[in-house]
């Protein structure tokens, strides 16, 4: 099954209805859980990791692993670079074989995101690659850090940017935020709604750690295909470790094997809720 493209994995996901998990991972544990969740449920997944995350999970040694993951799992994963800023860092992640990258040029003006968006377009299409684009500004970057204000993408933006830059995927402002929400999140689904009349690709959903099942079904009958999740995964693995801590038998292979399912059941929750189980096929 194995390494795929974002795109046919998204395209799927439109034609049948569902929404595909776009999960986040920094180690080998939270690589396992993902794949073992994403077998056991029989459904596609999305493997990526975030610029800002490069610190702690070094590209050039964790890239050759996630994507060595995703040749060998019995599902369809396609894995994916997040929150590119550089275009050397989305290169090299290309050139690592990630299957598709994300141009994060959304805090620039709609003139400037189309050109960046562009030429990550033409250097992706080198490599058969899928593109994901932002219009709109989130709450709060991918590491949780900046302003809390949010900005709605626009509608007229997100068509300008689809047929000016031609991306695969776009992804939205719709009031949700990275990080741990600091209230309930009230979601824009009429700017989703006229989005998705502007844009004719798949759309995105950042943001997805604290969103409840009911908005993250209607954001899927809305057109959205990718969800990310990242925050609420970090949680569960930092959760399972403390866990560990109290348990009898301590030892660094116990420990690893909690990680693995605590990243496992965060991200089986998740897939259940996407409704990508059983859509391997
Ligand atoms: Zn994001």
């Amino acid at each position: 099954m194995a390494l795929v493209k974002m795109k046919e994995l998204l395209l799927d996901a439109e034609k049948r209805n569902y929404g595909v998990g776009a999960f986040s991972v920094a180690n080998m544990e939270m690589v396992m859980g993902a794949i073992k969740a994403a077998e056991e449920l029989d459904s596609p997944v999305i493997l990526q990791v975030a610029q800002v995350r490069l610190p702690y999970s070094p590209l050039e040694i964790f890239a050759p692993m996630m994507v060595a993951a995703a040749e060998k799992a019995e599902v369809p994963i396609a894995v994916h670079f997040d929150h590119g800023t550089s275009y050397e860092c989305i290169k090299e992640s290309l050139d690592l074989g990630f299957t598709s990258v994300m141009i994060d040029a959304s805090t620039k003006p709609i003139e400037e995101n189309i050109k960046l968006t562009s030429q990550v377009v033409e250097l992706a299409a080198r490599y058969g690659a899928t593109v994901e684009a932002e219009v709109g500004q989130l709450g709060m970057t991918e590491d949780g850090k900046g302003s809390a204000m949010a900005i709605y993408s626009d509608p007229l933006e997100v068509k300008e940017l689809y047929e000016k830059a031609r991306p695969d995927a776009i992804a939205l402002s719709i009031g949700n935020a990275h990080g741990i929400y600091k209230e309930e999140p009230k979601l824009n689904f009429e700017v989703l709604r006229k989005s998705r009349e502007a844009a004719g690709v798949p759309l995105v959903l950042h943001g997805g750690s604290g969103i409840s099942d009911e908005d993250f079904k209607k954001c899927i009958e809305g057109g959205i295909r990718k969800i990310n999740v990242a925050t609420a995964t970090f949680m569960a693995v930092e959760a399972a470790a403390r866990k560990y801590s109290e348990s009898e038998k301590r030892d660094y292979f116990n420990l690893s094997n909690m990680m693995v399912l605590g990243a496992y059941e965060n991200i089986k929750k998740h897939i259940l809720v996407f409704g990508s189980e059983n859509k391997a096929n």
